[in-house]
């Protein structure tokens, strides 16, 4: 096993690395560890009170957002299968990809198109449900389109709702807080991208830059709100709630692998690969997954080699009290929402027992295969959430995924595994960005 001297070092050299998490527990006994440290955790039973929350919705939903009569208010993505880009991909890695390969949607979710609108959105509903019963607006009994009556804007419009953001949390809590009829600031640093920034204003957000990155804009939101009675603060590092919203992706997609027929069990590995920032949206999905799944899924984060906060967190033990920045990486990434220099405490202590690593991925390979699942597949997605797709590669082809395969006797079970790759963003790229990436991406020449 590397040291973790021997991984900074690889870190630093900005190198495409696979971790293997040393700290990786059995499952239950992960989840045992997990709930007596934090007993504030839901429990699957939590995780399936916020499904119903978010059905409960589901009739305001579809009045205030009309692409969601589709699915009767429900917001929630497609797992797609991807036979064409695990063939095309056999040139380039000089091998196959064992198992069979599926992509999950979120990129493509209605509200806010990306993951965030997991998460976010259940925040904002959550907290709007609580001033709705408190003030005898509604009882959990009633029809919720009724909250899109004057009184209930009213009453929602008292309140601010502040948030720190890369992007896509902001435009996800934004869009649902205007939405609905509260106000809402959002925080972001300079380098956010200008169309997630005219989207939010547009869509009457206030959205304030600051100069400094994710983690002070973070801070500089937490701060302004603790001043104002009226404001309230969604904690992209630390909020449970949030985390709960992300984890109920688990009930989901057990259901739609149910209804594909793609068995979870001890000779059917499931491999789950997601795009990691400060860590909340993969966090909740991955606990929830555990849960469910137990030690039949495995699961590992992906993230920039120029913003690996999680994966330098974990394995010096430091989680939030290190940064990219103390072993000088430069969170200089394209991966916009992955571009967070430090990771959530909370998550990185909750999930340390629980996966099975992290990996990085660099910002020409993100290109590279955005444009690959384009040709393949006509998905398009914004380069973070091609990091996702970079792990059934590393797991075969590099060495510390073939051993750590051997040594969970997983190797043997390959050819029934299933991979899917978390598509966490891109549904609301504007046509002439998503263009520029395609180009770019086919510009690029890369080596497995
Ligand atoms: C936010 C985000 C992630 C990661 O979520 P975190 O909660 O920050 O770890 C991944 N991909 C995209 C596109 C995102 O916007």
């Amino acid at each position: 096993m590397k040291s973790s001297e021997s991984i900074i070092a690889s870190l630093k050299a900005y190198e495409e690395i696979l971790w293997i998490n040393p700290h990786r527990r059995p499952a239950k006994q992960a989840l045992d560890q997990i709930h007596s440290t934090y007993a504030q955790l839901p429990n699957l039973e939590g995780i399936k009170e916020a499904d119903q929350r978010l059905k409960r919705f589901a009739s305001l939903f579809k009045k205030l957002f009309p692409e969601t009569e589709r699915t009767d208010g429900i917001i929630e993505s497609e797992l797609r299968s991807l036979p064409v880009l695990k063939k095309s991909l056999v040139p380039a890695i000089g091998g196959r990809i064992l198992g069979d390969w599926s992509v999950k949607l979120d990129s493509h979710l209605d509200i806010a198109g990306s993951v965030k609108a997991r998460g976010g959105v259940y925040e904002v509903i959550q907290f709007a449900e609580k001033l709705a019963l408190e003030n005898g607006l509604i009882t959990t009994e009633d029809d919720y389109a009724k909250l899109a009556s004057e009184e209930a804007r009213a009453l929602f419009s008292r309140y601010t709702l502040v948030v720190g953001s890369t992007g896509n949390l902001g435009l996800s809590i934004g869009v649902m807080s205007k939405a609905i009829g509260f106000n809402v600031t959002v925080h972001m640093s300079k380098d956010a991208k200008a169309w997630k920034v005219a989207l939010l204003r547009e869509k009457g957000a206030q959205v304030i830059l600051h100069e400094a990155d994710y983690s002070v804009a973070v801070a500089e939101g937490r701060e302004s709100a603790e001043k104002n009675p009226f404001a309230y603060f969604i904690d992209d590092e630390n909020s449970i709630t949030l985390f709960n919203g992300y984890a109920v992706a688990a009930l989901r997609l057990r259901d739609q692998l149910t209804e594909k027929n793609i068995p979870v069990d001890e000779t059917h590995p499931l491999f789950v690969y997601l795009p990691c920032g400060v860590g909340g949206a993969p966090g909740g999905i991955a606990y929830g997954l555990k849960l469910i799944y137990g030690d039949h899924v495995k699961i590992f984060f992906a993230e920039p080699t120029h913003a690996p906060c999680m994966l330098l967190g974990m394995a010096t033990g430091k989680h939030e009290h290190i940064s990219v920045g103390d072993i000088g990486v430069d969170n200089i990434t394209d991966a916009d929402g992955l571009a967070v220099g430090r990771p959530s405490g909370f998550v990185g202590k909750v999930i340390e027992p629980l996966i099975e690593g992290v990996y990085t991925v660099s910002d020409e390979k993100m290109y590279w295969m955005l444009n690959v699942l384009h040709l393949a597949e006509h998905i398009k997605l914004e380069p973070s959430a091609l990091a996702g797709f970079v792990g059934p590669i590393w797991l075969l082809y590099k060495t510390q995924g073939f051993e750590f395969l051997k040594q969970s006797g997983l190797l043997e079970h390959m050819e029934n595994a299933h991979h899917i790759s978390w598509a966490t963003g891109g549904g609301l790229v504007p046509a002439d960005v998503m263009q520029a990436f395609i180009d770019k991406g086919q510009s690029i020449q890369v080596e497995f």
